[in-house]
């Protein structure tokens, strides 16, 4: 985390997560192919055909999701990517060969996807949910400074881990900042796309502007100080419902500490957890300018209490 004014007693936390969903080296056959499992939510059904990653001691491995060739499948039988077949290759025949190379049980296993921009405005790449959170939050406080904003009030700039495996980065750090406050951003989904049931899933769209929860987790008056904030600065917005649980570190921070008002404002994005993820540049811009001014807008003190 960063921190603007240490010394307050007053703490306003802005949040997003850091971790990277991945895979864990699980099993090594002797003919020398890798079984994985999850490390986060990692999709199954996109992992034939991609290059990984191998962390080891001895550096990057690089193998493939092999899968069998169309040719010699049965296309009146045919079988689905699962967590159980697929496999990596990294050009070995043996696990002895394997194990040459480094790679053993537990390494943790990523994908190289690079950066890319589409039609000018869109951004894509793996993990942008939620290394584009570190990114708007940072943008925040480097806004605070260009501004010579003066807080009345610390302000704690906070990229958590492995919220992918649970929210459990944000159920450490909240214990250890003990907030008053917090705000979070991480990804949702655009559900503008085939196959997605939005009486289920809910309506979003990219370029729509920052989704605002309604949840247990996210606190009314907190949320109607963001809500105000961006129909003041004309900033667009889209509402999102969640039932029981948002599923973000805003669960984390809400629950913690005796109960954090705790909000989340989230950017839309397309084909989560693959390694194509897209979101707008007109929503990263307009996540940062809703952080930005709700930030501007919280009073020293402020307990958001319900009773007055
Ligand atoms: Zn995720």
């Amino acid at each position: 985390m960063a921190v603007i004014n240490p010394d307050h007693k007053y703490k306003v936390v802005i949040e997003g997560h850091s971790d990277e969903i991945s895979w864990y080296v699980n099993y090594i056959s002797e003919k020398g192919l890798i079984s994985v499992i999850r490390n986060g939510g990692s999709d199954h059904q996109i992992a034939p055909s991609k290059i990984v990653n191998i962390h080891t001691d001895k550096g990057i491995v690089k193998g493939v999701f092999g899968w069998p060739a169309i040719h010699t499948r049965l296309a009146s039988k045919e079988e689905t990517p699962k967590l159980d077949n697929i496999f990596i290759d990294v050009g070995c025949k043996t696990k002895k060969e394997v194990e040459k190379l480094g790679v053993h049980v537990g390494c943790v296993i990523t994908y190289p996807d690079p950066f890319h921009i589409l039609n000018k405005e869109n951004f894509v790449c793996r993990a942008l949910d939620n290394r584009i959170g570190g990114f708007m939050i940072a943008e925040v406080a480097r806004l605070i400074k260009e501004n010579k904003k003066k807080l009345p009030f610390g302000l704690y700039v906070t990229n958590s881990v492995q919220e992918e495996v649970g929210l459990r980065g944000a159920e450490m750090i909240t214990q250890t900042i003990k907030p008053n406050v917090a705000i979070v951003t991480d990804v949702t989904h655009d559900t503008t796309t085939p196959m997605i049931n939005q009486k289920k899933q809910g309506y979003c769209e990219l370029n729509k502007g920052p989704v605002v929860t309604y949840a247990p987790a996210v606190q009314q008056k907190l949320r109607d100080l963001i809500l105000d904030t961006a129909k003041k600065n004309k900033i667009p917005f889209q509402r999102a419902a969640s039932s029981r649980y948002t599923g973000t570190d805003t669960d984390a921070f809400a629950y913690s500490n005796g109960g954090v008002p705790s909000a989340l404002i989230s950017l839309p994005l397309r084909y989560m957890h693959t390694t194509v993820e897209m979101v707008h540049r007109n929503d990263v811009e307009n996540v940062i300018k809703l952080i930005y001014n709700t930030v501007l807008n919280i009073k020293s003190g402020e307990d958001f209490s319900y009773f007055k």
